[in-house]
């Protein structure tokens, strides 16, 4: 059964006695992921996260329905991995949740230090910038002492983190009779695991989060699970086994294999250092920036790196190798203080020789990104360099409009700065250098999210975390694929509230 629900109406069905799943967050496509289970009477959340959609200062951030959930008793929540559209929210509903275990990774949560920081930076720029122009500050998501509290539990055993980047982990709880549960790295990003439910009725949940079939640079793809892990928890036993699978990629396949795309890389640099330019990576911090200092690394590049991206590589890349690469001139961080303005200046006009420059955001709607992009778009000889979605309404994606369009006058783009006293600047920049897509995505496209569903021989699918098209495309890849034998396909979309 299913049917579409308002979230008030929430409550009675977790009174009713009966077992459901339904997502919160997603309210168009993709957005924010929070989806409930609700099994055998417990409360099952996964997942809080939020999402940024417009550009610049039209920027708007979605949310699940539901603020921190507090008149809901949750009795379990898992938090698959540190990206914001599904961690946006872990503090606040955490703090709302005394009642309630929690699960997430090691790695998550030495990812969430430098990303909690960084939100709490990005709000007190934001309020600043609010008071500046005369308008009132935007409520704060969360306060540093609440962070500090979440941060000082976590580190003293409140929670259950499981090290899925080393080890697969099959627990249960001794107050939880006859439930089961099982972790295992998915691929994704450092950290993020796919989640195995064994409930008392005999039914197994199966949770993806974002996982990926392909290698990244920084991590090992999961094209299939294990056998072991899953015979470690006797799951190919279970009664029925419900999957819940995300489909971002659900509508499409790889046009150009990863070696393709990483030769076409190299004759770009290669020819970009020819002609006496340089190039800029803006990267979402969070697993693109040390994927793509990597791959540059691998390439036979030397890297300079600004942003949020001089965290997360410490977080993501090996310390060792990270040591010798800073150590010897690989990699050159930007460093804060007096002469950050010249530092990048010199990095922007390739002063420091041919060293491409990798920095936050992917968007190019804030962050040090904007700051090279006024400096280097204008000059014919360098190029910029996209390397995952460009998001509809961002300054990048308006940036590849223009460089699609016949060369003529008017080729320009308006970026959004903030100046040293958290004014707003707009930037009117002059687009001349070229532009460059790759497509690295972090996620399974549709032949890997076939190859891990038919793997686990599901008796139901759900499908989450997608567009309308990606819902479609992976709903007919696996009736191609199996034919009669496959199992009834639903889109788990926002307020669909399906019966288990
Ligand atoms: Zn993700």
């Amino acid at each position: 059964m299913q049917v579409v629900i308002r979230f008030d109406e929430l409550a009675d069905y977790l009174a009713a006695d009966c077992d459901f799943i339904v997502e919160l967050g997603e309210q168009k496509g993709i957005g924010s992921s929070s989806l409930i289970i609700r099994k055998c009477g417990k409360t099952i959340l996964v997942d809080r996260g939020l999402a940024f959609e417009g550009a610049g200062a039209e920027k708007l951030t979605t949310y699940p329905v539901g603020a921190d959930l507090k008149d809901i008793h949750i009795d379990l929540m898992i938090f698959t991995h540190v990206h914001a559209d599904h961690t946006g929210l872990i503090v606040p509903t955490i703090l709302a949740h005394d009642e309630s275990r929690v699960i997430f990774s090691r790695k998550t949560l030495e990812e969430l230090k430098i990303v909690l920081a960084d939100s709490l930076t990005i709000q007190k720029k934001e309020a600043k910038k609010a008071y500046f122009s005369g308008l009132p500050a935007p409520a704060a998501m969360f306060s540093e002492e609440y962070v500090d509290t979440f941060l000082a539990r976590a580190e003293g055993g409140f929670y259950e983190i499981v090290n899925t980047d080393e080890e697969d982990e099959w627990f249960s709880f001794e107050d939880w009779p006859d439930w089961d549960f099982g972790f295992t790295f998915s691929g994704h990003t450092p950290g993020s695991f796919i989640s195995f439910i064994k409930t008392p009725d005999g039914d197994g949940i199966v949770a993806t989060g974002d996982f990926c079939g392909h290698d990244q640079e920084t991590t090992e793809g999961v094209p299939t699970l294990r056998e072991n892990f899953l015979e470690m928890g006797n799951f190919r036993e279970c009664r029925r086994i419900i999957l819940i699978t995300e489909a971002t990629n659900g509508n499409r396949d790889r046009e150009e294999s990863q070696e393709e795309m990483d030769t076409r890389l190299k004759a770009v640099l290669d020819e970009t250092e020819r002609r006496g330019g340089n190039a800029l990576f803006p990267v979402f911090m969070v697993n693109r920036g040390p994927n793509i200092v990597m791959k540059l690394v691998r390439l036979g590049f030397k890297v300079f790196v600004a942003g949020g991206v001089r965290k997360t590589i410490k977080a993501e890349i090996e310390p060792a190798l990270l040591d010798k690469w800073l150590a010897d001139g690989t990699v050159m961080l930007i460093q804060n203080g007096k002469d950050y303005e010249e530092q990048l200046r010199a990095a922007a006009h390739g002063e420091y020789g041919f060293r491409p420059i990798v920095t936050s955001s992917a968007t190019l709607d804030q962050g040090a990104g904007v700051d090279f992009a006024i400096q280097m778009l204008p000059v014919p000889e360098n190029a910029l360099i996209s390397t995952g979605h460009r998001f509809d309404g961002s300054a990048m994606k308006e940036f590849f409009e223009i460089k699609n369009k016949p060369l003529g006058p008017g080729h320009t783009i308006v970026l959004n700065r903030m100046d040293r006293n958290f004014r707003l600047e707009k930037k009117v920049v002059n687009v001349r250098c070229g532009g460059y897509h790759f497509d690295y995505s972090a996620h399974p496209y549709c032949r890997e999210l076939v190859t891990l569903a038919t793997s686990l021989n599901p008796d139901v699918v759900f499908v989450k975390h997608c567009t309308e098209e990606g819902f479609h495309g992976l709903e007919s890849a696996l009736h191609n694929e199996l034919g009669e034998k496959c199992p009834p396909i639903s889109w788990a979309r926002h307020l669909h509230l399906f019966e288990l």
